[in-house]
C-alpha cells in the first residue's frame, strides 16, 4: 500500500516519542512491503518559535492532504504565559477542528506484564478492555464564555446532529467489539444531558447487536475504579470524556502507555482520516533526558494502521510486539519499579526487535 503520512513531533518529549513512532512505521513498511511517505512538519511551541504560529499554513495543508497524522505532544512552560489563542495547545484545537475530527477514541487495557504497575488490585483489573469515545467539538469547552471578576459563565450547548454522529460511531465500534455500549451523562440535572440521552436512545436504543445502558457520570467515575471490567465501549460528551479518560488512564499504570485516535467522517481511499497521539502531554519535567516512555505513541501507530489504513494484521503485529517486549522485561523509568530502566530509544529498539522476531 502507498500511504502519505505526516509526523508532527511538537514540543518537550514529543520529538523523542514521535521518533520512536516513525521508526515503527518505517519498520512496518519494510516488513509488510508498504510504501509510507512520512513528512515531518513543525507544530505547537516549536512552530511558534519558527514561524510565530502554532499551526503554520504549510503544516495544516500537509495534514489535510495526508492519509493520517501522528503527533508527539505540544506545549510547555516557554509558551505558558501567552494568551490562550496563541498557545501551542491552540494549534491542536485548530487542527482538530480544521480536519473535522469530532471523536476521540481512547482504549484502556492493562498489559499482562504490567499488572503490578496498576494502582488497582490484580483481581480488579482482570479482563479490563475499555474503549472511551469522547465527543470532541461541542459542549462547555466551545460554548459562549463570559468572565468577570465576580461572576463568570460557560455555556454548554449540544445539537442533536453532534450527538447522533458520535453515537453512531460508538455503536459501530461496540458492534466490532463485545457489543456493549454505555452512554454517560448527567440527565438528572442537565438539559444537554437529557437531549444526549434521548438522542442516544433514538440512534442506539433498538440495535439488535448492541446492548445499551445509560449511566450517570458520577456513578461511572465510581464503577471505573470498583469494576472497570464491566465496561466495553463508553460514549460521552466532551467535558465528562476529558475527566473520565484521565481517570481510566490511571488503571493502566502510567500516562506514557496509552494511545488515542481522533476521527471524523472524512475518508480517503484506505480508511478514515485521523490524528493519532499518545494521551500524555509534553512532560517538560523529563524532556531532553531520553527517558520518556514511547509505548503510548507506538500503540497510537497501531491505531493509525487500523483506522486510517485498514491494515489490521500490521496493527495487531505492532500490538503483539509491545506485549512481547514488555513481557521480556523491557521498561522505561516510569514503569520500571526496581528493575533497570531503558532509554526511550532502547525501549523503541526492544519493541522493533519484537516486531521483527
Ligand atoms: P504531561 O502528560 O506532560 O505529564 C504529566 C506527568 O506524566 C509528568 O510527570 C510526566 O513526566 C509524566 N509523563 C507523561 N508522559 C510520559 C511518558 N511518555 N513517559 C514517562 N512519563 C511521562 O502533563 P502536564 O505536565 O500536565 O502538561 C505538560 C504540557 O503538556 C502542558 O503544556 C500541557 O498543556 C501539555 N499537554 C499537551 C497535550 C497534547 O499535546 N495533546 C496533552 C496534555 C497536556
Amino acid at each position: 500500500m502507498k500511504a502519505q503520512l505526516v509526523a508532527l513531533p511538537g514540543d518537550g518529549i514529543g520529538p523523542e516519542v514521535a521518533a520512536a513512532g516513525v521508526a515503527v512505521l518505517n519498520a512496518v513498511a519494510n516488513q509488510f512491503g508498504h510504501d509510507f511517505e512520512i513528512n515531518e512538519h513543525p507544530m505547537g511551541g516549536a512552530a511558534i518559535d519558527a514561524t510565530g504560529d502554532p499551526l503554520p499554513a504549510t503544516t495544516l495543508s500537509a495534514c489535510r492532504e495526508a492519509d493520517a497524522v501522528l503527533l508527539g505532544a505540544v506545549g510547555g512552560p516557554a509558551w505558558a504565559d501567552r494568551p490562550l489563542g496563541q498557545r501551542p495547545e491552540n494549534g491542536l484545537l485548530r487542527l482538530r477542528s480544521a480536519l473535522g475530527l469530532y471523536a476521540n477514541l481512547r482504549p484502556v487495557s492493562v498489559y499482562a506484564a504490567l499488572r503490578d504497575a496498576s494502582p488497582l488490585r490484580p483481581e480488579r483489573i482482570e479482563g479490563v478492555d475499555i474503549l472511551v469515545v469522547r465527543e470532541l467539538t461541542g459542549g462547555i469547552y466551545f460554548g459562549d464564555k463570559r468572565e468577570g471578576t465576580d461572576e463568570a459563565e460557560d455555556v454548554c450547548r449540544y445539537t442533536r446532529t453532534e450527538i447522533e454522529r458520535i453515537v453512531r460511531l460508538a455503536a459501530e465500534l461496540a458492534r466490532s467489539r463485545r457489543g456493549h455500549l454505555t452512554s454517560v451523562d448527567k440527565a438528572n440535572v442537565l438539559a444537554t444531558s437529557r437531549l444526549w440521552r434521548a438522542t442516544v436512545d433514538a440512534v442506539a436504543g433498538s440495535l439488535e447487536d448492541v446492548t445499551l445502558e445509560h449511566l450517570l457520570v458520577d456513578a461511572t467515575a465510581m464503577h471505573l475504579i470498583n469494576a472497570p471490567a464491566r465496561f466495553d465501549v463508553i460514549v460521552t460528551e466532551n467535558l465528562f470524556g476529558d475527566i473520565l479518560t484521565d481517570e481510566a488512564a490511571t488503571i493502566a499504570g502510567s500516562l506514557g502507555l496509552l494511545p488515542s485516535a481522533s476521527l471524523g467522517d472524512a475518508r480517503h481511499e484506505h480508511g478514515l482520516r485521523g490524528l493519532y497521539e499518545p494521551i500524555h502531554g509534553s512532560a517538560p519535567d523529563i524532556a531532553g533526558q531520553g527517558i520518556a516512555n514511547p509505548v503510548g505513541t507506538i500503540a497510537s501507530v497501531a491505531m493509525l494502521l487500523r483506522h486510517s489504513l485498514a491494515l489490521e494484521t500490521e496493527a495487531a503485529a505492532v500490538e503483539a510486539a509491545l506485549e512481547r517486549a514488555l513481557a521480556a522485561g523491557a521498561r522505561t523509568a516510569d514503569i520500571a519499579g526496581d528493575r533497570p530502566a531503558l532509554s526511550t530509544s532502547d525501549m523503541a529498539d526492544a519493541i522493533l526487535s519484537a516486531l521483527a522476531g
